[in-house]
C-alpha cells in the first residue's frame, strides 16, 4: 500500500480546502465547533449546498450523479469537510437509500427518487427496528398486506431517527408469514404524509429529540414503491447495512473532536491538568491513526474495485469505541466546565460546554447499525469461520 498522495490528488485537496474555507456557512461551523447539535434547517442548508455542487453524492457511481471520485478522492474530501468544522451528512438517503435504489430499484423508481437525494431534498428515514426486533432483525413484525395496486401496512417501528424531519421513509415489512422469517420480508418506500403514519418522539438522554416512534395503521403504500421483488427484503437490508457501518466510523470527525480538544488544553487550571490532558490526548491520537491505516486499507481495496466485506464490522467497532472514549476524555478533561447542558450558562472555556450532552448522546453509537456484539458475531463467522 502506498500512502503518498499523487500531485492531482494533493491539487484536489487544495481546491477542497480552498471551497470549505468559502463556503460553509458560519453559523454551521460555529455549531461544530461548539459541539451542538445542529437543528434541520442548517443540515438541510449545508446538504443543498453540496448538492448544488454534486458532491453529496460522492459516493455514487458517476452513471448515477456521483461526480466520479475516486475512493481516496473521497477520503480526502472528507478530511476536508470534517477539519473544516463542516457537520457529516445524514445517512440515510445518500448512504442507504440511494445505493439500495441504484443497485435494485426500477429505471422509474431510480428516476423518481435518485434526483431529490443528489439535491439533498427529499429527507429519508429508515424504518428497519421494532420494539421485538432489533439485532434479531428478521423477526420483524410490520405487515404489508397487498390490496390490488397497493398495500395495507400496520405495525409499529421503533427508534427512527429523523422521522420527524422526513419525507419518506424506506421500510422492511413482512409480505408472508408463511415462509422462513427472512424470506417473508419485503423492502417498501412509504410515504410519511400518508394518513394512518403516525410519528411519536422519543427523547433520549442527552434531552435532544433524535429519536421517534413510527404507527402504522392502514398505510396505503403503492405497489410501485416495491423495490426488487416480494420477498427481497432481507438481501437488501444486509446490502445496505454494510455500507450503514462503513459510514458510521467515523475517522474524520474523531481528527475533528481530538483536534477541538488539543485547542482547548491551555484553558486548563493547572500545569498537573495540562500534562494529564496532553498524555491522554497523545493515547487516543495513537488509536486514532491506528483506526485509519484499517480505514486505508478499505480506501485502497475500494479503488481496486473491491466489494465492502467484514472489514465494515471491524471499523464499526473501533470507530465507535474511540468516538466514545474522546467524549469521555472531554468530560473528564474539562471537569467542572463540562456540566452545563445545552443552553445552560456556559462555564470557562466554551468547547467543554455541550461535553456531557455528547458524551451522553455517544453511549448509543455502539448499539445503532448493528451492536457491536453483533459485529463481533460477524467477525467471528465471516473472518475466523466460527
Ligand atoms: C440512537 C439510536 C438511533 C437508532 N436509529 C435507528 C433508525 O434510524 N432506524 C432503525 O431501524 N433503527 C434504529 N436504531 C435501532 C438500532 O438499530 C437497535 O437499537 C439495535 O439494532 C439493537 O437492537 P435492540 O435495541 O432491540 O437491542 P437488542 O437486540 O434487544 O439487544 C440488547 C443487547 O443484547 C445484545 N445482543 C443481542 N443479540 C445478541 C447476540 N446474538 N449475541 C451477542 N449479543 C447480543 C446486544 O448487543 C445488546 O447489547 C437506533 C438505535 C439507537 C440507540
Amino acid at each position: 500500500m502506498n500512502l503518498d498522495f499523487s500531485n492531482d490528488e494533493k491539487e484536489f485537496r487544495k481546491s477542497i480546502r480552498q471551497w470549505m474555507k468559502e463556503n460553509v456557512p458560519d453559523d454551521i461551523r460555529r455549531c461544530t465547533a461548539r459541539g451542538a447539535m445542529l437543528d434541520k434547517n442548517m443540515q438541510q442548508r449545508w446538504e443543498r449546498l453540496l448538492g448544488s455542487q454534486g458532491w453529496l453524492t460522492s459516493t455514487w457511481p458517476e452513471q448515477f450523479g456521483g461526480p466520479g471520485w475516486s475512493a481516496t478522492q473521497r477520503y480526502i474530501f472528507d478530511q476536508e469537510r470534517a477539519s473544516a468544522g463542516a457537520p457529516p451528512t445524514s445517512p440515510f438517503g445518500v448512504a442507504m437509500v440511494g445505493p439500495v435504489l441504484y443497485t435494485f430499484g426500477s429505471e422509474a423508481q431510480k428516476e423518481r427518487w435518485l434526483p431529490g437525494i443528489q439535491r439533498g431534498e427529499t429527507l429519508w428515514c429508515q424504518g428497519y427496528s421494532e420494539p421485538n426486533a432489533g439485532s434479531d432483525l428478521a423477526s420483524l413484525k410490520t405487515r404489508a398486506t397487498r390490496n390490488g395496486d397497493h398495500y395495507l401496512v400496520n405495525g409499529q417501528k421503533i427508534w427512527t431517527t429523523q422521522a420527524h424531519w422526513a419525507d419518506m421513509m424506506f421500510c422492511l415489512v413482512r409480505t408472508d408469514s408463511t415462509v422462513k422469517q427472512q424470506q417473508g420480508i419485503s423492502f417498501l418506500l412509504i410515504d410519511m404524509k400518508t394518513p394512518g403514519l403516525e410519528v411519536r418522539p422519543i427523547y433520549s438522554i442527552d434531552g435532544h429529540h433524535h429519536l421517534n416512534e413510527v404507527y402504522f395503521s392502514d398505510v396505503k403504500v403503492p405497489v410501485e414503491n416495491l423495490v426488487g421483488q416480494e420477498g427481497m427484503g432481507w438481501t437488501i437490508a444486509k446490502f445496505l447495512l454494510t455500507h450503514e457501518r462503513t459510514t458510521i466510523a467515523g475517522v474524520a470527525d474523531i481528527h475533528y473532536e481530538i483536534n477541538r480538544l488539543k485547542s482547548a488544553i491551555d484553558a486548563l487550571p493547572t500545569e498537573t491538568d495540562k500534562q494529564l490532558a496532553v498524555r491522554r490526548l497523545a493515547g487516543l491520537e495513537v488509536d486514532l491513526m491506528a483506526l485509519e491505516y484499517t480505514n486505508f486499507r478499505t480506501v485502497a481495496a475500494t479503488d481496486e474495485g473491491k466489494p465492502f466485506g467484514p472489514e465494515s464490522s471491524g471499523l464499526k467497532i473501533k470507530g465507535t469505541e474511540l468516538q466514545q472514549r474522546v467524549s469521555q476524555a472531554m468530560v473528564e478533561i474539562g471537569g467542572l466546565m463540562s456540566l452545563p447542558w445545552d443552553n445552560e450558562e456556559p462555564i470557562g472555556e466554551q468547547i467543554f460546554n455541550q461535553a456531557s450532552r455528547r458524551y451522553n448522546f455517544l453511549r448509543a453509537c455502539t448499539i445503532y447499525g448493528g451492536s457491536n456484539e453483533i459485529q463481533k458475531n460477524v467477525l467471528a463467522k465471516m473472518l475466523l469461520g466460527l
